[in-house]
């Protein structure tokens, strides 16, 4: 049985830079529709152009084809352990479609974080945030400043804003985590799944305590 888990949280909440962490932690992959939908517009395929129209506001691709995308990656060989997954389910529509898939792979979801944080913080951590192109590797103007201005100093290639951290689409994609991604909160809750952990922390100690709540962490 692999170790399936999400990360749950606003945009900026951190769920990225903790995917990343602990999918080198645990050797399971991190699995992030963003970036799923980010390859499929650079690759320009019929889903990317889709995909590019809801993208630029902020608001939610709908969930069939969000659903279809998910399935396929985690029909891939490298999921057998397990996966991290980061920005997905979004919806209660999309969290039952999880489930199904999940009880398709003869697995199921062992636990919900949900990386708490404050809206202002929020805020002023998306309009500072710079991303690298290769790996998505992430940093901001003031608090996480690159070595070398516009390159990433993990892989040297280059950093840009993302177009749905402009204010307007920051300001949106808080509005649509409210009203259609804040009621997984109350259904992973029924579920017994949710583990709310502080986003305010270190980036290190949020990392050490979701992987002490792990409940499988000892089988590793
Ligand atoms: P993220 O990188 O997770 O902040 O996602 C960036 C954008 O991708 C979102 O604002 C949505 O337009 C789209 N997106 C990512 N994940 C989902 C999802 N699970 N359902 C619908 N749209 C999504």
């Amino acid at each position: 049985m692999g170790i399936f888990f999400l990360l749950l949280g606003k945009p900026g909440a951190g769920k990225g830079t903790q995917a990343r962490r602990l999918s080198r932690a645990l050797g399971i992959p991190h699995i992030s529709s963003g970036d799923l939908f980010r390859e499929h517009q650079q690759e320009e395929t019929d889903l990317g152009k889709l995909a590019q129209s809801y993208f630029a506001r902020g608001e939610l691709v709908p969930d069939d084809v969000t659903i279809r995308m998910v399935r396929e990656r985690l029909g891939r060989k490298d999921v057998s352990g397990g996966a991290i997954l980061d920005g997905f389910p979004r919806t209660i529509a999309q969290a039952e479609a999880l489930e199904a898939l999940m009880s398709e792979l003869g697995e199921h979801l062992q636990a919900v974080f949900y990386i708490v944080v404050d809206d202002e913080i929020l805020i002023g951590r998306l309009s500072g945030r710079l991303v690298c192109r290769q790996q998505g590797h992430t940093y901001h103007r003031e608090f996480h400043p690159p070595q070398k201005p516009g390159i990433c100093d993990l892989d040297g290639s280059e950093l840009y804003q993302r177009e749905d951290d402009t204010p307007q689409a920051v300001a949106t994609r808080i509005r649509v985590y409210g009203n259609q991604t804040a009621p997984l909160v109350r259904y992973y809750k029924d579920k017994q799944l949710l583990i709310e952990v502080d986003g305010e922390q270190p980036v290190e100690r949020v990392t050490e305590e979701i992987l002490a709540a792990l409940p499988q962490r000892e089988g590793l």
